[in-house]
Formats: C-alpha cells, structure tokens, sequence
C-alpha cells in the first residue's frame, strides 16, 4: 500500500464529505432519535453494497463488507448524535432546528464514517477480512454504545480490532493525536442527601443543620485527590449540584448534592470510590447527619491497547507527516466507546480540528462550536490507511 494511494483516492471525495457533513448538520437530531441521519447512512450503505442491519438500539446501523478472502474483522464506530444547544453560528449550514445542534462534530464522523465506506466499496475485491462500521446513536450520555452491545453489535461476526476517532478542537486542524493507554476517564455519578433536623434559624442548637455538615462534607472532599490520590495518578472529584433551603431564617431539614468522579486506573477508581463514601458518611456522621449516597457508574475509561495504537500512528503518519502526529492528548472527559473497548483491542485517536485564524477554534458543546472542515478528508484517509492495514494486503492485491 503507497502512502499516497488514499490521500489520492480521498481527494474526489472532497465536497461530497462537506456536503453530507453540513445536511448533517443542517439537521441534527439527539440520542436515540437520529432517524433521519440514521436512514441517510443506510441509504448509502445499501447503495455501496454493504450488507446492512438498522434499528440496533433504535436508531444504530450497522454496515457490513466481507472481502473475498478470509481475515481480521476490523469494527469502525461513528456517533450519530447532536446536543440539546441552541447554534449561535451565523452560517448557511446552521442547524434548522432550534435548540438542538451538532456542537460536539458527530455530523463529522458520519460524513468520515460515509467517505471511508465509499472508499472500502471501491477496493472491495481487495479486502481480505470483514469490514464493519458501526453508527452509533446517543454517544452524548445516552449509553448508545451499551445499547448496541446488548443488542449484538460485537457478534455475528466478533471484531478483532475496533477504531474509532473524533474531531478535536483542543488541537489545530491538520495535527493527529494517537496515544497509547488511558485516554479519557471513566465516569460516575453520585448524588447525596444529607439528611439532618430543620428548625428556627434562630434556635440552631434544636436543629442538625445539613447545610453546616454539606459545607464540611463538599470541603473535605477535596482532600481526595490532593491527598489521596498519588501525585502521579489522575483523578476528578467535582460537587455539580447542592441545593437546600428556601428561607433566610429557616434551617433545612435536607440538602441534596450531586457531582461526578472521573478516574483512569481501575485501581485509583476502587480507592476514590471508597473515600468519597467514608468522607460523606462520616462527615455527616460527625455532625450528628445522616448521609445516603448513591454512585452510579456511567462509563469505563478509554484505554487504546498499544499495538492498534501503533498502527493507527503509523496511519496517521502517513497522512499528515510524523511531525504532526503527536501524542499525549488526554482528557478527563468519558466517551462510551469504552464499553467496545473493554471487550474489544482498539484505538481511538483524536484529529484536531481548530481553525482559529478562521475563527473555527469554540470549544466542543459550545453554542459557536464548528471545524475547519478540511479534516474531513484528513479524518478519511487516517482511518483508511489504519484500516488497509488490517483489510488491504499487498501480497493480496492483484
Ligand atoms: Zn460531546
Ligand atoms: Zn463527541
């Protein structure tokens, strides 16, 4: 495989990815509701030739193309969904329905999604494997991956390798990012009733104040990571949420918290977890309170297994220089790619997308969030030359 072949083949492809990207985004839809991206996609699947499944957690497609000959079946996963935002974009592409908006750039990874399928079709009698992409609805803390695996996304037939990337505005247009391990955090949620006895604001010491006990518990919450994390580690406790309370002079009886941890390591998870428990049980505790808490884990850290990684580096590579492929982008943030990942070896890489000189530079879940669209051909040919490697083999080639 020359290194030039997909930025050759990609480049044909250049205004139909912009355009299928900004009728995604003219039309963004939430999770779970991405019907008409999601016919959109199948449409085209079929049209290519793929063997196609739709309606896997409601909106999910699924995309099939086994090669002539036997070898690695290759998952690659695409979101789907947009975000309850209203778009500030002043642009002929904005998004014709208020209050929803593509402000994270999924509407970019089902037109890479759409290329790298197109491309695959034209190299069919070349693939030595099986081929599956993968659109995924509800990415955006609707559990879409999970669903998906319930409903057998990863049988019939089981990928050996799994990719997957995301426009990244933290990075300028034209950099790769691949980084080996932990990449984004596994996260939970947790809400907490700190449960004491309301009275006269004037009388406190017939009351147990929950605001007085929530104060200590939000505060000693933070010596978890500043004291018991190892500096090294890497882990989130954040208070999202406290409310108690409705008058000046009145002490409540209840105050309810919620908030997030984040964490990379299996083992510095187990560890806050079980701190952020002793600490606002005993806390509560302490000022005579009594504290339910409920965690709920929402999603598993992002690992990339080092051998795809150096692959997909390779890929990456061979498309935008080494010299602009870098490593060491990671973020605290979750992604539900991990519950593939955790059954499944693969890579998740980021393409950065900024633009800042065209003004293209909003953080993702911004109302003004957009990409230089150029890495739509970038994103293409990056998961086409990852891909060739496990699909397109030389030897194989006539
Ligand atoms: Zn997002
Ligand atoms: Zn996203």
């Amino acid at each position: 495989m020359s290194d030039e072949d997909f930025k050759t083949d990609v480049g044909p492809l250049r205004q139909q990815l912009i355009d299928w990207r900004r009728d995604f985004h003219r039309h963004p839809e939430l999770g779970f509701q991405e019907h008409r991206s999601a016919n959109l996609i199948a449409d085209r699947l079929h049209a290519l030739g793929y063997q196609v499944k739709t309606g896997i957690a409601t909106t999910g497609v699924v995309g099939l193309l086994e090669g002539k000959q036997p070898g690695s079946v290759v998952m690659a996963r695409f979101d789907m969904d947009a975000l309850p935002i209203a778009e500030e974009n002043k642009v002929d592409y904005a998004s014709q329905d208020p209050g929803v908006m593509h402000a994270c750039g999924h509407d970019a990874h089902m037109a890479i999604g759409l290329g790298v399928a197109t491309l695959m079709a034209q190299r069919r009698d070349e693939v030595a494997g099986t081929l599956k992409l993968a659109f995924q609805p509800a990415e955006e803390g609707g559990d879409g991956a999970k669903a998906m695996i319930e409903e057998g996304v990863l049988e019939d037939p089981c990928p050996d390798v799994f990719l997957a990337t995301h426009v990244w505005n933290e990075l300028p247009a034209g950099i790769i990012d691949v980084t080996p391990g932990a990449i984004m955090a596994a996260a939970e949620k947790w809400h907490c009733t700190v449960q004491g006895k309301g009275g006269h604001g004037a009388a406190p010491h017939q009351t147990t104040d929950p605001i007085v006990a929530t104060a200590q518990i939000v505060t000693a919450l933070q010596t978890i990571v500043s004291r018991n994390v190892g500096p090294l580690e890497t882990a989130v406790v954040t208070v999202g949420s406290v409310h108690g309370g409705d008058a000046f002079n009145v002490i409540p009886p209840q105050v309810d918290l919620t908030g997030t941890i984040r964490s990379y390591s299996p083992r510095v998870r187990e560890m806050v977890l079980q701190r952020v428990r002793e600490i606002i049980e005993g806390v509560a505790a302490a000022c005579g309170a009594e504290a339910g808490l409920e965690i709920t884990p929402l999603t598993p850290a992002v690992v990339n297994d080092a051998k795809v990684a150096q692959v997909v580096r390779t890929a990456a590579e061979a498309v935008v220089g080494s010299e602009n492929v870098t490593t060491g982008e990671r973020t605290m943030g979750s992604e539900d790619a991990a519950f593939f990942m955790q059954k499944v070896p693969g890579c998740y890489f980021f393409l950065g997308s900024a633009n800042p000189e065209r003004g293209l530079d909003a953080p993702h879940h911004n109302p003004h969030f957009d990409f230089d669209e150029d890495v739509l051909t970038i994103g293409v040919a990056a998961m086409m030359h990852a891909l060739a490697h496990y699909l397109l083999h030389e030897e194989k080639r006539g």
